[in-house]
């Protein structure tokens, strides 16, 4: 392994999808597919897991860094592939964003550490001495990516992210038509020597027995078609091992123009634009398209009119000619797919714009080239239509009229399950009883209209900061939302045990667990010098009334819980006027903090706060300060440090809790 293979065998011919000449021929014959499996588990998994989330994160943001500076490459290659410039602006650019943004949300959401704390601890015994705490730990073995063709870059990027974050090596495999530009991506990738042996490896051809080769330890993340997902779901190992396995399918996305929406308004122009930008972009080619435009029944020809006038205006050709807006489609088989499709839709449904079999695209050859006109159709009986039922996989979009609400939220169902959905209205009660109908069939739903128009990201484009995935046809999968993302290629375990033990393990100071006192306080030691688990005991400090009186006037927080006696009393949680939250907090402060300068730079914030127990004049407080959890920054001077912070009062009762974030200096700065 580390080397190319160079098949012997005699290949599959694939064309430019423009001028039909060839590009490439591509073999995996020959490929020992148990050797990469091998090679990924005990060279890649291994390397890959010495290195912390944070560490991992950063190799992902310095792999983006380089394919950016080398993007033209990439886009001179996409155009082979039917793409215009800004359909491949979405594929490489869009692609290696997605890079930058998990590594950016791992940094920030995930300790620097190897193991990932889920939720909080959980109380499970009277005492204190029993406790649970979820964890995540990355999996042994191999991510297995089977990618669809239409997204030859971000289709390998969204996938290759969050599992080299969780430290997971990768098994690429692009769909044949476009893999010649996945290729160049991964050589340069391999070049870069950023990624440690073993992490990607890319297989261009079929997968020969790979599949066989997995076991429980390893994922399989599927996207392309509902009927070859459904065949590889089906692998006896995959079944036998119950090896992960993600499957993001075809889609049948719907877009319905909200019934408040009238012909003449801004949100009418944004729907008939989403659905003229969903079937042009990557003509159409988009698992997110929008197949089914679902429209109020007395709008249905000021949407057909208004469609046909805007698609009228989309120039069809070679993207090298300024003026063409949608390229063509990956490759004649998949032309032939397309019409096929609309062939079948045509059964119940009639064409309104456009000719699915003629086309004269601009500088090039229709005979050569996969180019296609757009193609709306209008079902004839909505809810009996094969558009709920058949993707055109192209520039394809079926206009279905609905009668009510209700009704649109029905239709919307019918695709049984999708990846998107969109409603295009101004009316918050149209929204609420469309959207609420929609989301349990829907993996992700936009609600659209002026106020956010301008910088909303459209129906059609997943973000890595949101899931990706559907119910039901879509696949039943979700990938990517940020840190969620990363947890797929990861094994939750619930832990039990002491409070001491399950520290130990999670390296994180559990309630209940022993608190070291320290001689030297906390806040004189510097961020590699704290231990977790070091402790402060302060002072005591009595609350009195004209505390409360004074910290009123300070802050003019006069709110009668404070400041009244009989109107205290009528109220259900207190026997008297009662000390402000806040005071406490800041009381608490002036008990833990050492006041010299020192390592502590700042307190970066405050979670998880609850009062638990009032506190009346004449309580008295003290504060148990303890270190709970410690993230280092690798790029910056200093790291986090959270401290479980317990306000107690003279009977011992918790009067709040709440963990404070400080800054604190390394001592090498
Ligand atoms: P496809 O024919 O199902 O192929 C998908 C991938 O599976 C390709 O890499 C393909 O390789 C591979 N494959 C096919 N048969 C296989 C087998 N027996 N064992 C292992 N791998 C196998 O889909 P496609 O035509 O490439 O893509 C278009 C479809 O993908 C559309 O239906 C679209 O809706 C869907 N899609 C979904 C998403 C999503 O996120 N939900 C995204 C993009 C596309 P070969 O290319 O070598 O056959």
């Amino acid at each position: 392994m580390d080397n190319w293979h160079l098949s012997s065998e005699t290949g599959v011919i694939l064309n430019n999808a423009i001028s039909g000449e060839p590009v490439a021929e591509i073999s995996s014959g020959g490929l020992d597919f148990q050797d990469m499996v091998d090679y990924a588990r005990n060279v890649g998994n291994p390397a890959l897991q010495k290195m912390t989330f944070h560490q991992r994160a950063l190799m992902l943001k310095q792999l983006g860094l380089y394919l950016m500076e080398r993007k033209e490459l990439f886009y001179e290659c996409s155009k082979a592939t039917g793409a215009t410039r800004s359909d491949s602006w979405v594929d490489i650019e869009g692609g290696i964003g997605t890079l930058f943004s998990i590594s950016s949300k791992a940094r920030i959401e995930m300790p620097n550490s190897t193991i990932y704390i889920d939720g909080q601890q959980e109380s499970l015994s009277r005492h204190g001495t029993f406790t649970g705490q979820h964890i995540y730990t990355p999996i042994r073995g191999v991510a297995v990516h089977i990618n669809a063709y239409n997204f030859p870059c971000w289709g390998m990027l969204e996938k290759l992210a969050p599992a080299l974050v969780a430290g997971v090596p990768c098994i690429i495999k692009p769909g044949s038509q476009t893999a010649f530009l996945t290729e160049i991506m991964v050589q340069h990738m391999v070049q870069s020597e950023i990624l440690p042996a073993g992490a990607i490896q890319l297989i261009c051809g079929g997968v020969g027995d790979l599949l066989d080769h997995l076991t429980y330890e390893d994922i399989v993340s599927f996207t392309g078609s509902a009927a070859t997902g459904l065949k590889l779901k089906q692998h006896p190992v995959i079944a036998k091992q119950s090896t992960r396995f993600v499957m993001e399918a075809d889609s049948l996305n719907c877009c319905i123009l909200g019934s408040d929406v009238k012909p003449e308004s801004v949100e009418f122009d944004l729907f008939i634009k989403e659905i003229v930008r969903e079937m042009t972009t990557k003509a159409g080619q988009k698992c997110t398209a929008i197949r089914r435009a679902i429209v109020p029944d007395n709008k249905v020809d000021a949407v057909t009119q208004a469609l046909s006038d805007k698609l009228g205006k989309i120039n069809v050709g070679n993207p090298d000619n300024e003026s063409v807006r949608m390229g063509a489609l990956a490759g004649l088989r998949q032309r032939k797919d397309v019409r096929s499709a609309v062939q079948q839709l045509r059964l119940d449904s009639r064409i309104i714009f456009g000719d699915p079999d003629q086309i004269t695209p601009i500088d090039a050859s229709s005979d050569t080239g996969a180019f296609m006109s757009p193609v709306v159709m209008l079902a004839e009986n909505p809810d009996h239509s094969s558009a709920h039922d058949i993707e055109a996989f192209g520039p394809v979009s079926t206009i279905i009229p609905y009668v009510d609400n209700e009704h649109a939220v029905q239709l919307a169902a019918r695709g049984k399950g999708s990846l998107v959905g969109s409603l295009i209205t101004n009316s918050p009660d149209v929204a609420r009883q469309v959207i609420l109908g929609m989301a349990p069939h829907h993996g992700r739903v936009l609600v659209l209209n002026d106020a956010c128009a301008k910088e909303s990201t459209g129906h059609g484009s997943p973000l890595p900061q949101l899931i990706h995935g559907g119910p039901g046809r879509a696949g039943g999968g979700e990938e990517l939302g940020g840190v969620r993302g990363v947890k797929h290629y990861m094994q939750r375990t619930a832990l039990q045990g002491s409070p001491d033990m399950l520290s130990a393990v999670t390296g994180v100071h559990l309630q209940g667990a022993t608190r070291k006192i320290s001689d030297v306080h906390p806040f004189k030691k510097h961020f590699e010098e704290i231990e977790i688990g070091d402790t402060v005991v302060t002072d005591k400090r009595e609350i009195t009334l004209d505390d409360i009186e004074a910290f009123a006037e300070l802050t003019g927080d006069t709110f009668y819980a404070h400041m009244d006696h009989q109107a205290a009393l009528r109220n259900p949680f207190f026997d008297g006027r009662v000390a402000h939250g806040y005071l406490l907090i800041s009381a608490a402060a002036g008990l833990f903090v050492w006041p010299g300068e020192g390592p502590v730079l700042a307190n970066t914030g405050l979670e998880n706060l609850s009062f638990q127990t009032p506190v009346y004049p004449g309580d008295i407080i003290q504060v148990q300060f303890t270190c709970k959890q410690k993230k280092d920054r690798l790029t910056e001077i200093w790291g986090e440090v959270r401290w479980d912070t317990t306000i107690v009062n003279q009977n011992g009762e918790i009067c709040a809790q709440y963990d404070v974030l400080t800054g604190v200096a390394n001592s090498l700065q």
